[in-house]
């Protein structure tokens, strides 16, 4: 679907201080909890599988990828899901394992075991996120150095590119053998994570943890393609359509740039496209040389926006996104805007230049 979506360039060095729970990762003791909590299952437990609202390659790869190892494992009562609207994006819908996927409303009310993938939040998983009181314990896997540690067990890794490295972790550990099918949603979120294996999160484990998971077969051209090189000509349309209204401001930023454009519903509908095509937008945004930080604003409701922001490493955009109340990495982060397109672009370009990382020269 995209190269660089939800997120995408998490390993730029995790935005974690001293106080940050998370900052060390899961210590022995967090594995060992979220061991025995798939362990200790009855046999007929029931399983729920939560990755967050707007799902990308990193939270329906992980996801799915980790239900297959658990179906290995002998759990039989076991379901995906994710808040919002049940379609899964055309750029992961032959991921195996989606017939697993419920929609939020069918899925079990008081699972034994709820596992959650890739969010950093409780807010990130909408309706379901009533499951973590309802469930009988609540794992949580991810790599949000910002994750709130919200589950009664928390694996999370910030120095990890992707969730699935840390569910990778979790399906050693409980001794399950990594077949191809279960190797593909790993490797769809571990590409998607690091921007195909080009941004700083690409280290040595890295591409060790590829090439195990190529070892098993899987075929790293088809997977590429269909997941971030193939969307339909409506959509070429209508990105050529936006990226045309592409506002550069030099200025911005104390002098780093922005770069910014916006799409409506009504662009959509003109294109006859969904709104997850859009996610790959801020990737030939983010392009811009002159622009140190880039922003896509995509129409979520009447007056609502969904903002995607991107830095190449002079801003520290999380900060801009948690400051207007949202959240994510360093350089990859978003959140929900309220009003006229241009009054969400004004608190932007306000905040940019207080999340300066970098004096310009
Ligand atoms: P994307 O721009 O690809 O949607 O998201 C980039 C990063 O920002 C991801 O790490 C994602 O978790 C975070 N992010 C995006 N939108 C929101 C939001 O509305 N709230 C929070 N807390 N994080 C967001
Ligand atoms: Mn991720």
């Amino acid at each position: 679907m995209t190269e660089a979506v939800e997120d995408a360039e998490a390993g730029a060095p995790a935005a974690a201080g001293p106080d940050d729970a998370a900052a060390g990762g899961p210590t022995d003791a967090d594995w060992a909890a979220a061991v025995a909590a798939v362990r200790d299952l009855r046999a007929d437990a029931r399983v729920l599988l939560i990755c967050h609202v707007n799902p990308d390659g990193d939270a329906l790869g992980s996801m799915l990828g980790f239900a297959l190892g658990l179906r290995r494992l002998g759990v039989r009562q076991l379901q995906a899901t994710f808040p919002g609207p049940a379609g899964v994006p055309e750029p992961f819908r032959w991921l195996p394992g989606v017939e697993l996927l419920v929609s939020q409303d069918d899925a079990y009310p008081d699972p034994d075991l709820v596992i959650c993938f890739d969010a950093a939040s409780e807010s990130r998983l909408g309706d379901l996120a009533d499951r973590l009181a309802t469930a009988g314990t609540a794992l949580v896997l991810d790599h949000h150095a910002s994750n709130t540690g919200f589950g009664t067990v928390n694996l999370v890794d910030p120095h990890a590119a992707a969730t699935s490295v840390v569910a990778l972790g979790l399906l050693d550990r409980l001794g399950v053998t990594v077949d191809a099918p279960t190797a593909t949603g790993l490797y769809v979120a571990l590409t998607t994570d690091t921007g195909s294996f080009r941004f700083e999160a690409t280290t040595p484990a890295v591409h060790e943890m590829a090439a195990r998971l190529l070892a098993t077969g899987i075929r790293p051209g088809d997977i590429s393609r269909q997941v971030f090189d193939t969307r339909p000509f409506g959509a070429v349309r209508l990105f050529g359509e936006v990226l045309g209204r592409a506002t550069l401001e030099p200025a911005a930023a104390a002098g780093h740039g922005l770069v910014w454009t916006y799409a409506t519903h009504d662009d959509l509908a003109r294109h006859d496209q969904p709104a997850y095509v859009l996610e790959a937008l801020i990737d030939s945004v983010r392009c811009t040389a002159e622009a140190d930080v880039s922003c896509v604003v995509k129409q979520s409701g009447e007056a609502e926006w969904a903002v995607s922001l991107r830095s190449k490493g002079a801003v520290d955009v999380s900060r801009v996104a948690v400051g207007l109340g949202g959240g994510g990495h360093r350089f990859a982060a978003g959140f929900t805007g309220r009003g006229p397109i241009d009054a969400v672009v004004a608190g932007i370009r306000a905040a940019l230049p207080t999340a300066v990382l970098i004096p310009r020269a």
